[in-house]
C-alpha cells in the first residue's frame, strides 16, 4: 500500500522570488497537510549529501552550488498516496515539459532551478525527511 507521507523542499529560486506563500497555498489546496516546515540553508557539502544519488551526473556540481546558494523551505507532507500525488502536483523535472498548472510550470526558472523537490518513493520520503527533521516517525 502506498504511504501517506512525502518530503518536499522549496528551492532557492522560488524562495528568493518570494513564492513560498503561493506554493504553500497550492500544496494545502491540493489536500496535503503540512506536518513539519522550516526555513533553512544547506552548505555545499550538505547539498552534496542530499543529492549523492546524482554524483555521477554531469549536472551534480552545479546542482550542489545552486542548492546551497540561498534559503530553502523543507517540509514533511501528509496525504493519501502522498508521493505519487505530490509528483503530479509539481510536474516534470524540466519545466518546459511540466503540465500547465503544476508548481514547476508556474514557478520554475530552468531545469536546474525548478522551484521544488518531491520525493520519488515512500522509502526516500522518510530518508529525506530525516535529513532535515528529527523524530520523523512521529509524523
Ligand atoms: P526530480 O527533482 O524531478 O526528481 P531528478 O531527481 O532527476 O529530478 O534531479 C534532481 C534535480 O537535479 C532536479 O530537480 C534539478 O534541480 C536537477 N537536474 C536534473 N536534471 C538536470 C539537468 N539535465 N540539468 C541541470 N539540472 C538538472
Ligand atoms: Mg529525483
Amino acid at each position: 500500500m502506498a504511504g501517506n507521507i512525502t518530503f518536499t523542499m522549496i528551492k532557492p529560486d522560488a524562495v528568493g522570488a518570494g513564492n513560498v506563500g503561493a506554493i504553500t497555498k497550492m500544496i494545502q489546496e491540493a489536500g496535503f497537510t503540512i506536518k513539519a516546515m522550516k526555513l533553512t540553508k544547506m552548505s555545499g557539502e550538505r547539498a552534496g549529501q542530499f543529492y549523492a544519488v546524482h554524483k555521477e551526473r554531469p549536472f551534480y556540481a552545479d546542482l550542489c552550488k545552486y542548492m546551497s546558494s540561498g534559503a530553502i523551505v523543507p517540509m514533511i507532507l501528509e496525504k493519501d498516496n502522498a508521493v505519487e500525488d505530490f509528483r503530479k502536483l509539481i510536474g516534470a523535472t524540466d519545466p518546459t515539459k511540466a503540465e500547465a498548472g503544476t508548481i514547476r510550470n508556474l514557478f520554475a526558472k530552468s531545469i536546474e532551478a525548478n522551484a521544488i523537490h518531491g520525493s520519488d518513493s515512500d522509502e526516500n520520503a522518510l530518508i529525506e525527511g530525516s535529513f532535515f527533521f528529527s523524530q520523523t516517525e512521529q509524523f
